[in-house]
């Protein structure tokens, strides 16, 4: 009996895993929008590079999981992952409609060839998407500033840390992509940047951080920290968010809907304005 028992164990070791996923892929799963927010308008392909170059974060893989998880359930888009630089040419990222760099540190050190830089946002700039997740904005200038103005901003630090539960604000109510937020104003946690580099009449500014009422100051005059934003870049259009440090971002339903949102948006499924708008909030 002994051993039958022992080994039913080791069978239920070995099987478990791959029968049922793993806790995070559940989570994620469940979390997970449906459908698309709407039907797309033609199949799209993303390419997703998610090799840090920088510090590396935790929750890469779960980002992973998370966007292929999101393809497979809303069947918004079809998503190849990869950690290799070679797709990204002229004629490799010719077969995709979208890029999304998921925390991708020091992107800069990444893509060092004149050719290879141009490929990426020569791409955007013909009317393909970009996306970009947290860290994604932790590279660029001064080696590469174009690939910082095109995201919108550099990472210059992080006063409000991972583990805090931060103020944030809806600047941008009526936005499409800003439709998972229920209340203007919400607490969560992850980890929010301050930035160098960034210019608010380029961009649209989505969510923002309350740095007054969260009691920490950062390095702008106006109080503006930026969280996600849309933009146009030539006929592309652009959806960065700075969330996603924190794993648990990945199994947010609302979270995960705001991303949705923001991917469709950028593939250009989902109709919303990209001009900029005046801070909201907190300007002195
Ligand atoms: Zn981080």
């Amino acid at each position: 009996m002994k051993i039958l028992t022992l080994l039913l164990i080791a069978f239920q070791c070995l099987v478990a895993p791959f029968a049922f996923g793993d806790d995070e892929e559940k989570k994620i799963a469940e979390a997970m929008p449906g459908k698309p927010t709407v039907k797309p308008k033609k199949s799209h392909k993303i390419l997703v590079y998610s090799k840090p170059s920088g510090f590396r974060h935790g929750s890469i893989p779960t980002g992973i999981k998370g966007l292929r998880i999101m393809a497979e359930k809303t069947k918004a888009f079809e998503a190849t992952f990869t950690l290799e630089t070679t797709e990204f040419t002229k004629k490799g990222l010719a077969k995709y409609d979208m890029i999304i760099f998921n925390n991708c540190t020091h992107v800069q050190k990444a893509f060092t060839e004149q050719a290879q830089r141009d490929a990426i946002l020569g791409f955007i700039k013909s009317g393909k998407a970009f996306a970009g997740f947290h860290s994604a904005s932790d590279g660029g200038m001064p080696q590469w500033q174009e690939y910082t103005d095109m995201i919108g901003g550099c990472f210059a630090g992080h006063p409000w840390g991972a583990g805090g539960k931060w103020p944030f604000f809806v600047e941008d109510p009526k936005h499409p992509v800003n439709k998972a937020f229920k209340d203007k104003e919400f607490t969560f946690s992850d980890e929010i940047y301050q930035y160098k580099g960034y210019d608010r009449s380029k961009l649209r500014i989505l969510i923002g951080l309350d740095s007054v009422k969260s009691g920490k100051k950062g390095n702008s005059k106006t109080n503006d920290y930026p969280v996600s934003w849309v933009r146009s870049y030539g006929k592309g259009k652009i959806f960065y968010s700075n969330f996603g440090h924190n794993k648990a971002t990945w199994w947010t339903p609302y979270m995960l809907q705001h991303f949705l949102d923001g991917i469709q948006w950028a593939l250009g499924d989902l109709d919303g304005p990209s001009e900029s708008v005046p801070q909201s909030k907190n300007t002195k």
